[in-house]
């Protein structure tokens, strides 16, 4: 676990977090600003920052967990598509130094930006509920 990092201190339990899936390597839970509804961050327990220093075991084991989720979401929510997002660096627009896979859900063929839009807590915690494994 690592000082000061948000997600590190998500999967530790210590900032609460609307949990989508958990086992022994990953965490996954609604991010809080999202992109389009059903808006899920899959992250591995142990940190790294991103996708180059992250072991290949690692991540072969997250994109595993990020297919399941993707699949259990599409089957829950009303989608039509999803979009996997992994940011690398500022210039990526990464702005939590903890490796996370972003699962964004399509719907039709609304375009969508993906820029975060201020998520309703209560809105969050029945999506939880409706999409966790
Ligand atoms: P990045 O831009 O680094 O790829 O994505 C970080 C994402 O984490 C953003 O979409 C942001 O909304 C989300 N995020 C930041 N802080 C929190 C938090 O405390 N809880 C949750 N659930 N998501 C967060
Ligand atoms: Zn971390």
């Amino acid at each position: 676990m690592k000082n000061n990092c948000i997600f590190c201190a998500i999967a530790a339990g210590e900032i609460p977090s609307f949990k989508v899936y958990e086992d022994d390597v990953v965490l996954a839970y609604l991010d809080i600003n999202p992109f389009s509804k059903g808006h899920v961050l899959v992250i591995p327990k142990e940190h790294t920052e991103g996708l180059l220093d992250t072991p290949d075991a690692t991540l072969a084991a997250v994109v595993a967990r990020v297919k399941k989720v993707a699949a259990h979401i599409k089957d829950a929510l009303p989608c039509d598509g999803f979009n996997i997002l992994q940011n690398n660096g500022e210039a990526a627009g990464q702005t939590v130094k903890h490796v996370h896979f972003h699962i964004v859900p399509r719907y039709g063929m609304e375009p969508i930006s993906f820029e975060n839009h201020k998520g309703d807590m209560d809105e969050l915690k029945a999506l939880a509920e409706r999409i966790r494994l």
